[in-house]
C-alpha cells in the first residue's frame, strides 16, 4: 500500500535528506519511524503526502506513482490521508467541532453529513461533550486528541503523525498511541514518526529506523525490547 523504491530526497544546496530508501507498508499494517532529530523522519512523511516529490526513485501509495501524480490530482490523493503533528495545528478561534469539521467542508460535505460524521470522530477521540469549547479550552491532551479527530473524519485509508506525542507527558503520550492503535485495529495504516523510544518499545509494531537519511537494518530497539 506504501511502497518506497531506492527513494534519494535532495534538497536545494544539495543536502541529501533520505538516500536509497526502499520500503514496503502493508495494507492494515501500524509502524513507527524513528531516528534522531534530522535522520530524515518528517522527509519521509512529506514524501507520503507528496507535499515533497523525490529526486530518485519511486513513491507508490494506493497505486498511484506519487512522482507522476499531476497537480490536479492532488487534493483528491490527500483525501485517502489524515494527518496529525506534533502541534496539532488547530485554528484557535473555531470551536472544536469547527476544527474537525474543516476537512469535510472543503470536501464539500453537506451539513448533515457534517453533523454525523464530526459527532462520531469526537465521540471515538472521547470528546463528545468538548463540541462547543475552544481549543484554548482543552488540555494539551484534549487538543492533540481533536487533531486526530479532524485527521479521521474523511475516514482515510492512511493515518500518518509526525511526533505526535513530542508536547506530552507519558501518561498522555501512552493515550495518544493506544488511540492510533484503536484506528489501526478497524483496518487503518497507521504511519507515526516519533524519538519517543521508551514508548514505542513496549508496543507491538514494526519499527523502522533512519540515520542520516538511510535505513538501518536491525533496529537499535531489538535490544530496547529484549533487555540487551
Ligand atoms: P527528522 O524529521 O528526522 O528530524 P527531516 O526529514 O526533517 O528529519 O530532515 C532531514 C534532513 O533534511 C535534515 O538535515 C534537515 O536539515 C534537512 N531538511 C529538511 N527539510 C529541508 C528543506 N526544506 N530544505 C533543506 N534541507 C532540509
Ligand atoms: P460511513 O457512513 O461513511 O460508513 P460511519 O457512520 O461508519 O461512516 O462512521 C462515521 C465516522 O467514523 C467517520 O465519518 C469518521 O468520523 C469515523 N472514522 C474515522 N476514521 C475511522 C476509521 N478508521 N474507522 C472507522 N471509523 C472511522
Amino acid at each position: 500500500m506504501i511502497v518506497l523504491e531506492q527513494v534519494t530526497k535532495r534538497y536545494d544546496g544539495g543536502h541529501e535528506a533520505l538516500r536509497g530508501v526502499s520500503l514496503h507498508i502493508e495494507k492494515g499494517e501500524m509502524v513507527f519511524i524513528t531516528g534522531h532529530s534530522g535522520a530524515g523522519k518528517s522527509t519521509l512523511l512529506r514524501l507520503i503526502t507528496r507535499i515533497d516529490v523525490a529526486t530518485n526513485g519511486q513513491v507508490r501509495v494506493n497505486g498511484q506513482m506519487l512522482n507522476r501524480m499531476r497537480k490536479g490530482q492532488i487534493p483528491f490523493y490527500r483525501r485517502e490521508i489524515g494527518m496529525v503533528f506534533q502541534n496539532h495545528q488547530l485554528l484557535m478561534d473555531r470551536t472544536v467541532f469547527e476544527n474537525v469539521a474543516m476537512p469535510l467542508r472543503v470536501a464539500g460535505c453537506t451539513t448533515q453529513d457534517i453533523q454525523r460524521r464530526v459527532r462520531a470522530a469526537l465521540d471515538k477521540v472521547g470528546l463528545l461533550k468538548r463540541e462547543k469549547y475552544y481549543p484554548m479550552m482543552l488540555s494539551g491532551g484534549e487538543q492533540q486528541r481533536v487533531g486526530i479527530a479532524r485527521a479521521v473524519v474523511n475516514k482515510p485509508t492512511i493515518l500518518l503523525a509526525d511526533e505526535p506525542t513530542g508536547n506530552l507527558d507519558p501518561l498522555l503520550s501512552r493515550d495518544v498511541m493506544n488511540l492510533f492503535a484503536e484506528f489501526n485495529r478497524v483496518g487503518t495504516t497507521v504511519v507515526i514518526a516519533s524519538h519517543d523510544l521508551g514508548l514505542i518499545a513496549r508496543m507491538p509494531y514494526r519499527v523502522i529506523t533512519l540515520r542520516e537519511g538511510q535505513l538501518v537494518k536491525s533496529s537499535a530497539l531489538e535490544s530496547v525490547r529484549h533487555g540487551a
